[in-house]
């Protein structure tokens, strides 16, 4: 279980998040919300990367700043910001992430083959990342981020800048590791999560405006059927303002 406590973050005069409170618990979790409406933000404090400026984060009731490197043991997090070494092997990648996770030495090699395996990329797994295509250097993170099979899956974006066949191929992926645990991905695209999630966190501007079902936020929102109709009418102005 995952909860907010009055999550603040400002920067200088910007603020990014503004008492953010939640608690989620198992499934797959969409964070749905135009550019700059504080997604990373959100995501980097729940990974423990960037500290709050006011507010706590806790993972099973135990703040995750006491949790410290179990911490990272639990949590799975494919950045929106590609740190990829373009020069690295998408199977020597993989083990740099696994040695920084602390996973067991004699169970990094089996471990990363499940993870090569599960995103389908055995195969492209000894070339250079520099040469992979945009769907595979996301799948790549996708097997970064479930190293270990952690708890808390976090993926920021991971259908950013991919074509239709390649963003559903993602999509479908992101819904197989769906089980005993908790997995939060963040996208301006509706249809990148909407078939796939528990629930939609709807963001903007810093506040999560609401959080429900798929069904549930289209009758609230213009008793629509369609999720793509509720985020136009709650988010046009800002998806316009950000050049969409
Ligand atoms: P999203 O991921 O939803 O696009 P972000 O979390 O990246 O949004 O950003 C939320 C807001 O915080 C934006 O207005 C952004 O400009 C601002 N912001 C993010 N990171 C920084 C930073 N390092 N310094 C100043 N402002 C920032
Ligand atoms: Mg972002």
């Amino acid at each position: 279980m995952l909860t907010l406590k009055h999550i603040t973050k400002k920067y200088k005069d910007k603020t990014a998040l503004d008492d953010v409170s939640l608690e989620l618990d198992c499934g797959i979790y969409g964070l749905l919300g135009p550019n700059g409406a504080g997604k990373s933000t959100l995501m980097n404090i729940i990974t423990g990367n960037i500290k709050p400026t006011g507010g706590s984060v806790l993972w099973d009731g135990a703040d995750i700043r006491e949790l410290g490197a179990h911490f990272r043991s639990v949590i799975g997090y494919a950045p929106q910001q590609q740190g990829l070494y373009n020069s690295f092997s998408g199977r020597r990648f993989l083990s740099y992430m696994a040695a920084l996770k602390g996973i067991p030495k004699k169970e990094v090699r089996s471990e990363i083959e499940r993870v090569l395996s599960y995103v389908n990329m055995q195969e492209a797994a000894d070339r250079a990342i520099g040469g992979y295509s945009g769907g595979m250097k996301q799948r790549i993170l996708i097997a970064q981020a479930i190293l270990g099979n952690p708890k808390l899956i976090v993926l920021d974006e991971p259908t950013a800048g991919l074509d239709p066949k390649e963003r559903v191929r993602v999509r479908e992926q992101i819904k197989t590791l769906a089980g005993n645990k908790i997995i939060l991905v963040s996208t301006h695209v509706v249809s990148d999560i909407a078939p796939i999630a528990k629930e939609i966190l709807l963001i903007r501007s810093g506040h999560v405006i609401d959080r429900d079902t798929v069904e549930s936020l289209c009758l609230k929102y213009g008793e629509s059927r369609d999720l793509e109709e509720v985020y136009m009418h709650i988010f046009g102005e800002e998806e316009q303002y950000a050049g969409r």
